[in-house]
């Protein structure tokens, strides 16, 4: 795409904060964005979430980073603008937008409102087709269908995460009858994905075990986000004691780690399901799945529909991030903070108060 430069390409000035190369390192950047269309709503930003994804992505961990890249897919604000033929939302209105920004309307994924998986899907972000910037920005345009409309009275900050973290876990637990109430199952790694994992999992009335590399993490795990036990992933007498005991596991670990003791945890016919992006591959022998029939898989976010679902479903259960509110010139040492484990809660970029021209 294109010889102009970022600041240059479109007619709209906007301000964000870039990586320029593989250090990660964000500072401040003049870019521009389109012209607000037909069918495009603009939005003043607010609240930006600070994924692991964002992470991996600035430091090319997953080797696909184009720079500049402006990262954030938890991306809440103010609507500003509407185009003419936008139905979902008004001047004033408060929205978010996720993880996608577009797809093609037509293949058999957007026509089952899984427009995750269409081949043509646009990420906010770092997309492969075509430029795209994300959230750490003082405003975005999106087409309305990317729109995700917020609940009357439904928190902006603490909500916010939910865009991704909470999609990224809501999805599964329901795609893979997780969700039925009395069944136990585990999560995996109590950060940003985890602890929101552990929330929805109460809210429909199943026992929820973590398993964590973190010890530190127990007490919060069980008091303040409601799990019923904890799980010390390298204590192997604690781990012996949950053989066999769940009925699948939602996996959110960013790292590289072991599958077989966590295939050990769960009941005949039980899942495992992945949805951290480590870079490097799992091993994964075979007997482990053929003695219980057990099941591996995967997911990516979800669809728009289910999307604006879980957002209803947090809204009625109360369900928010924890969160530690950041300004924009933290970011860089939340980055940090965020590559080591000991982060249980989501960084939330407060972009509306703290992100200025200079
Ligand atoms: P996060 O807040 O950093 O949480 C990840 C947790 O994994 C850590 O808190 C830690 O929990 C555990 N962990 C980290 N390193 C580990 C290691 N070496 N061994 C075992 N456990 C380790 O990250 P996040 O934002 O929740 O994202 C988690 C992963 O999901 C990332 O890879 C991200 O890219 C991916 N993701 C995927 C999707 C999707 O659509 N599938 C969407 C969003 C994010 P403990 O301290 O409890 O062990
Ligand atoms: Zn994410
Ligand atoms: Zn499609």
């Amino acid at each position: 795409m294109g010889s102009k430069s970022p600041e240059t390409e479109h007619p709209v000035k906007a301000l964000g904060y870039a990586a320029r190369d593989t250090s990660g390192v964000l500072s401040p950047i003049n870019f521009s964005r389109r012209e607000t269309g037909d069918e495009d709503v603009r939005f003043k930003v607010l609240y930006c979430g600070v994924c692991h994804s964002d992470l991996h992505s600035v430091r090319n961990e997953w080797h696909n980073a184009k720079y500049p890249m402006i990262p954030g897919h938890e991306i809440v604000g103010v609507v500003t603008e509407v185009g003419s033929k936008v139905k979902k939302v008004k001047v004033g209105d408060k929205v978010g937008v996720g993880c996608m920004v577009g797809c093609c309307h037509s293949c058999d994924q957007c026509g089952a409102d899984q427009e995750q998986y269409c081949p043509k899907m646009v990420q906010t972000y770092n997309d492969s087709s075509m430029v795209t910037y994300g959230g750490y920005s003082d405003h975005m345009v999106a087409n309305e269908h990317f729109i995700v409309t917020w609940p009357k009275d439904y928190p902006l900050d603490g909500g916010a995460p939910l865009l991704c973290a909470g999609i990224t876990v809501y999805s599964p637990i329901r795609y893979y009858g997780l969700d039925k109430p009395g069944m136990h199952v585990g999560v995996v790694g109590l950060g940003g994905l985890g602890h929101v994992a552990v929330k929805f999992l109460k809210a429909l009335g199943v026992k929820v075990t973590v398993i964590s590399t973190s010890p530190e993490k127990k007490e919060e795990a069980i008091n303040t986000f409601g799990a019923d036990s904890f799980l010390v992933s390298r204590d192997q007498a604690q781990m012996q004691s949950g053989v066999g005991s769940m009925d699948g596991i939602i996996d959110t670990v960013s790292a590289d780690h072991p599958l077989v003791p966590l295939i050990a945890l769960l009941k005949p016919n039980g899942k495992l399901v992945l949805v951290g992006g480590p870079t490097k591959p799992y091993e994964l022998p075979a007997f482990p799945l053929l003695f219980g029939r057990k099941m591996v898989g995967g997911s990516l976010i979800g669809g728009i529909k289910e999307t604006q679902e879980m957002i209803e479903f947090a809204a009625k259960h109360n369900i928010t991030a924890a969160i530690e509110l950041i300004p924009i010139e933290y970011i860089n040492t939340a980055m940090e903070r965020l590559a080591k484990t000991d982060v249980r809660y989501r960084f939330v970029i407060d972009i509306g108060n703290t992100l200025k021209a200079a």
